[in-house]
């Protein structure tokens, strides 16, 4: 995972998102950041701090939020939150799935004064 890249990119997503808004200052960004997206949080909130300067979101705290990995049994469709390895579906016992969320990374909330929350998604 490029952190640096992807940290650009969701810092343009939010200026883009509040631009006309009116807001003075923002509080915190949400991220929602899939479990298997392999984002190092560490990484991201560095560069987030770095590049956040000159930009509306200057004043802005990194807040994550972790997605669970989701499974789609192949066999019943059905779909479950695998816990550790092997992925076994819970309602028929199938071990043939396929990866249906958890590898997603995207804005859920911008928290900030002169406007309603803003939400992206
Ligand atoms: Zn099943």
């Amino acid at each position: 995972m490029h952190e640096t890249a992807l940290t650009q990119n969701l810092i343009n997503i939010a200026c883009r998102a509040l631009e006309g808004k009116g807001v003075t200052k923002v509080n915190s960004v949400t991220l929602c950041v899939g479990a298997l997206s392999g984002v190092l949080y560490d990484a991201m909130e560095f560069a987030f701090d770095a590049m956040k300067q000159g930009t509306v979101l200057e004043t802005a705290d990194l807040d994550f939020e972790e997605l669970p990995v989701t499974a789609r049994c192949r066999d019943c469709a059905y779909e479950y939150n695998p816990v550790g390895f092997p992925y076994i579906c819970p309602v028929c016992g199938g071990r043939y799935f396929e990866i249906i969320g958890g590898e997603e990374v995207y804005i859920k909330n911008i928290d900030c004064i002169g406007d309603d929350d803003v939400v992206t998604d």
